[in-house]
């Protein structure tokens, strides 16, 4: 750990993706004195929580990896989990950050000393610190969601969520079923099929899939990008904008949904010959309104023998059993959760207090209002990655995040420079972008196109998608504004 380590440091939290990134953006800027704080015992996030059967990314990692470390050892276009953890691992040993880390912390609570102008964090195991400057890099989908169906305490069989996958367990022979037919479950359902002896695949709604198209990446092409990296970097450059142009289909523009649509429908048929499973697996929202999936082998995975897909709901759950909606008993041994992350509650189970000990769940309640998703009034130099209406349905994430790490870490340069005691968003400015951000999401496909989805608050708000593209958002974060900003120097400033 940095010996200049005091109550002025900076805290991020949390070792994914984003937390990394902001670790480095500021050693970029010469800031060494951070701390990020990780409630397991690796770096990695999402990468290292999620290691069930098939699970990969659904962005091809020339992309879905940071602009300033490409990695030629990609063995995939879409790389297995573990080669992502990998990457991270390797990332956080090449730019030295193991040393800033503190392993198996858990934030609990953080509360804003306006007095001193600091944040006092509590972790769960009841000791406490305080810094200058809260990251939050914790992720939004980084706590597993598990619906309370009737009954689910009395199932005597194993049950578990995809993100807590349980290794231990041999599928063969199990007969197993799955709840969800999201992201996530496309990924191991077709991974675990042939090894259950049954598989029933509780589907509450269809989803659009198309076609994936993975390939190995040759020994040849890992070689050529080592030795020569503008080629990568131009591989790059051409997948950023392929994915880009799929953001006007979703920001409103009704002419590609719909060729979007005839293509998704195309690959249905072609992939789904019996009409009875074709109709059950149409989906009956605009392309895009969820998370767009892509798969080659979900279709065949469901034309298997020993898969069966249901699709009238869960009534009940007994110890051996799940009854569905039309009163069918199913005997399964292996309960298996896909329903999806806590994605709305944002820092939640963190609590978190600002200014005057207002509660940021309280001050969310009506809407996630921040400019940018980086920061919120009335909590002074707490900062968020990935946060509230930054999340993206068409595009690299890790893009966003880099966005976000740079001007955070510009707006520290620029306290210290400054000997800026914290900054504050000011509440106007929140409030008008918010209002326009929202304005936007009107014409979306998210909120336009019919279907109810993890993007939405329980209110049908959408408060995690960024509703333009993402050149907007790299141009909107190219420089710290600091007229955006209050600056307390002393006291309650
Ligand atoms: P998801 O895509 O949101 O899917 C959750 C599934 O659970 C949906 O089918 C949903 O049905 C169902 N569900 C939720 N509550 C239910 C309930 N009470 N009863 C019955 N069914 C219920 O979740 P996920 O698969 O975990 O993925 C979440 C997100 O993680 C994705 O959208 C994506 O952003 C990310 N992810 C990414 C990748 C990748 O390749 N990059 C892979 C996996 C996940 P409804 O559709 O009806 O709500």
């Amino acid at each position: 750990m940095s010996s200049r380590v005091n109550d002025g440091h900076i805290a991020i939290i949390g070792t994914g993706f984003s937390g990394l990134c902001m670790a480095i953006e500021l050693k970029k800027k010469g800031i060494d004195d951070f701390v990020l704080y990780e409630r397991a015992d690796d770096v990695g996030g999402t990468w290292r929580d999620n290691t069930y059967p098939g699970a990969a990314c659904d962005v091809p990692s020339v992309l879905y990896s940071y602009s300033f470390a490409q990695n030629p050892n990609w063995t995939r276009i879409f790389p297995p989990w573990s080669e992502l953890l990998d990457y991270l691992r390797s990332v956080a040993a090449q730019y030295d950050l193991l040393p800033h880390i503190r392993f198996g912390v858990e934030v609990s609570e953080m509360r804003f000393d306006e007095d001193r102008l600091r944040w006092n964090i509590q972790f769960a195991s009841g000791e406490s610190v305080t810094a200058a400057v809260v990251v939050n890099g914790s992720g939004g989908l980084s706590n597993p969601y598990i619906p309370q169906l009737p009954g689910l305490e009395s199932f005597e069989g194993a049950a578990f969520h995809s993100a807590k996958w349980r290794h231990d367990l041999d599928m063969s022979g199990r007969r197993v079923a799955v709840i969800g037919s999201g992201a996530s479950a496309i990924q191991f359902v077709p991974e675990i099929a042939p090894h259950t002896e049954t598989l029933h695949v509780f589907q509450r709604s269809p989803n659009w899939v198309m076609p994936r198209g993975d390939a190995a990446l040759s020994p040849a092409t890992r070689e050529r990008f080592s030795r020569r990296p503008y080629r990568q970097r131009w591989l790059r450059w051409r997948t950023y904008w392929a994915f880009e142009k799929l953001a006007s289909a979703f920001l409103g523009n009704r002419k590609l949904v719909e060729q979007y649509r005839s293509q998704a429908l195309a690959n249905l048929q072609q992939q789904v010959p019996d009409s009875d499973l074709r109709q059950k697996v149409t989906p009956d929202y605009d392309p895009g309104c969820k998370r767009r999936l892509i798969s080659d082998d979900w279709y065949p995975a469901l034309q298997r023998e020993n898969v069966h897909l249901n699709t009238s709901g869960v009534s009940e759950i007994r110890p051996h059993s799940i009854i569905d909606s039309e009163g069918a008993e199913h005997e399964v041994d292996t309960l298996i959760f896909a329903t999806g992350f806590q994605a709305t509650s944002f820092l939640a189970p963190m609590k978190v207090f600002g200014r005057e000990g207002v509660e940021l769940s309280d001050s969310w309640r009506e809407g996630a209002a921040t400019k940018l998703g980086l920061a919120s009034a009335a909590f002074p130099n707490l900062w968020f990655l990935n946060g509230p209406n930054t999340g993206l349905g068409h595009n690299s994430i890790i893009f966003m995040i880099e966005a976000q790490a740079r001007y955070i870490a510009s707006a520290v340069q620029y306290m210290r420079r400054k000997s800026i005691s914290a900054l504050e968003l000011d509440r106007t400015v929140q409030t008008g972008s918010y209002a326009a951000t929202q304005e936007r999401m009107r014409r979306t496909v998210w909120a336009s196109g019919g279907c109810d989805s993890w993007y939405q608050s329980a209110d049908g708000r959408i408060d995690t998608l960024w509703p333009a593209s993402t050149i907007e958002y790299w141009l909107r974060t190219r420089l710290f504004r600091k007229s955006d900003f209050r600056a307390l120097t002393t006291g309650k400033g």
